[in-house]
């Protein structure tokens, strides 16, 4: 067996949120609440199960929640959502 038939992560692309400069409006956790919520202390988004360092929030994704989140990523006003591979 391969590693990637155990879902090696290493081979899953890659959600990037710039958080800080969020401004709340709704787009992503409209189009996709399994990944992103509003957060009811700041009123920007969250990035659900995410590990966050410094200004960046990282999160790995199926290769099937990939298209969403490009169409999201280009949704979003401010340009602070990234999918990398
Ligand atoms: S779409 Fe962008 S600006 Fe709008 S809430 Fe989501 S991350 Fe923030």
């Amino acid at each position: 067996m391969t590693k990637s038939m155990f879902g090696d992560q290493k081979l899953m692309p890659t959600l990037i949120h710039y958080r800080t400069r969020c401004i709340g409006c709704n787009v992503c956790s409209e189009q996709d609440p399994i990944h992103w919520q509003i957060s009811a202390d700041d009123a920007k988004a969250t990035l659900k199960g995410g590990i966050t360092k410094g200004a960046v929030t990282i999160c790995k994704i199926s290769e099937i929640d990939k298209e969403l989140s490009l169409h999201i990523a280009h949704n979003c006003p401010m340009r602070i959502i990234k999918v990398q591979d």
